[in-house]
């Protein structure tokens, strides 16, 4: 086939579209909405774009954190239909762990290298705000300078009630007590129709809103995310973008777009409600091109989750607009038990091995984009099997490693313009 029977093939209108990304003009939501029914040669027009925007919007960086994710209860009575990981309190499965207990995980993955910990679990109904307050505080006292990023918008949802406080005093309160920054989960598919059938008894598109938005407004910043492949359309997802993006130019407090696969196995969603069972590969990577090309130059990094994509889909994902390969994770529960098998941890050798087979380079960052260390040599696999010896924290001797401030931290900061930089870095 010629380039000339290949080009034939794109609609002059998809064509515009690409062309009007890759000038940096926003998109509107039909076109994202076209972008993310591409298929044959605008598939792969679309992929070939949203790379060359990636290159231009971040270079052959690709950033990884080392982090451990915490999930410190299953006990949770929301019963969200795409949910595989909430136990009732009675259920054999369920399970709470104690303070000590978090913190020696918080511990462990200090040791192992972690500048990052994750905390998200579900949402007791016998718990409080106090309960919230005490995970931050024994953490920080035991890791003063420990990124926290924790709490989702439905457990500050949550927890801001059982305060009885206002809701920007009580963020306030969270971050006067280590609170770094916020997941952006539950996020869903914002789409209150679309909503009743996945969460009917979350919160809904507007209150999630103004969490967010008063999270950024006191200096917390958070990732976004979209939860895919069940039974939302283009349509949603085109339009939950755009609501991102709109939120993005008011705060500027998104550090990151991360598109999350729908696991269908162990779902009420898939096994009663006839949910498509997860995405297919193209739609995996067509959002993430998509997005790439949507929220750009609002939303810098779109991120790959390689929990829910596996290794191998995730470095795809590398060469279709992402530029980040998210987290070590170390532990991971809530995808394992909704059915994932891709593991829950990624050693960050094992990382930078991914992304060097794409021809990137490596890069460690913080939870806020601030890069830590290049990886500039390639390392030997002697050097990677002592690392996971260690415990992986220690650089083979044969990797150059700097600190250097990063050109994304200073794009965050100017960004970002409510909360103060300093803060927001160190
Ligand atoms: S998604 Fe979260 S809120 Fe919903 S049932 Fe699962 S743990 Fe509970």
């Amino acid at each position: 086939m010629t380039w000339w029977k290949f080009s034939t093939q794109v609609d002059p209108d998809f064509a515009a579209i690409v062309d009007a990304a890759l000038e940096k003009r926003d998109l509107r939501v039909e076109q994202a909405e076209r972008l993310l029914t591409a298929r044959d040669a605008e598939f792969h027009l679309l992929l070939a774009a949203a790379d060359a925007a990636r290159k231009e919007d971040c270079g052959d960086d690709v950033s990884y954190v080392v982090n451990r994710n915490i999930n410190w209860t299953n006990v949770c009575y929301r019963g969200c239909s795409f949910c595989g990981f909430s136990r009732y309190k009675h259920e054999a499965e369920a399970y709470e762990i104690s303070l000590e207990q978090i913190v020696a995980k918080a511990s462990e993955a200090v040791a192992r290298g972690a500048t990052e910990v994750c905390i998200q679990g579900g949402i007791h109904p016998n718990r409080t705000h106090e309960t919230y307050l005490a995970i931050l505080s024994a953490i920080k006292k035991a890791h003063p300078s420990l990124h926290i990023h924790a709490f989702s918008p439905e457990e500050i949802d949550f927890s801001q009630q059982k305060s009885g406080m206002p809701l920007r005093e009580y963020l306030l309160l969270l971050k006067a007590s280590g609170l770094g920054s916020i997941p952006g989960t539950g996020a869903e598919v914002l789409d209150d129709a679309l909503r009743e059938t996945l969460a009917p008894r979350k919160l809904g598109t507007q209150r999630w809103i103004e969490i967010v938005r008063a999270a950024h407004e006191v200096g917390l910043p958070s990732s976004s995310t979209l939860l895919y492949g069940h039974i939302e359309t283009p349509a949603h997802v085109a339009r939950h973008l755009e609501i991102l993006r709109t939120l993005q130019k008011e705060t500027g407090g998104f550090t990151e777009f991360v598109p999350l696969g729908f696991i269908h196995t162990n779902t009420k969603l898939f096994q009663e409600f006839g949910a498509r069972p997860g995405s297919s590969m193209l739609e995996d990577l067509r959002l993430l091109a998509t997005a790439r090309l949507f929220l750009r130059p609002w939303i810098r990094n779109v991120q790959v989750s390689w929990v829910k994509m596996g290794p191998k889909l995730a470095q795809m994902g590398l060469l279709a607009g992402a530029n980040d390969f998210g987290g070590t994770l170390m532990e991971e529960s809530i995808s394992k038990l909704a059915g994932a098998g891709h593991g829950e941890c990624l050693e960050p050798h094992e990382i930078r091995t991914y992304i060097r087979e794409v021809g990137r380079m490596p890069v460690e960052r913080n939870t806020l984009y601030r890069i830590l260390r290049r990886f500039e040599e390639t390392e030997t696999k002697v050097a990677a099997a002592d690392s996971v010896a260690e415990g992986f924290p220690q650089q083979s001797n044969s990797e150059k490693s700097h600190v250097a401030e990063s050109a994304e931290a200073k794009t965050l900061a100017s960004a970002f313009p409510i909360a103060n930089a300093v803060e927001l870095l160190g």
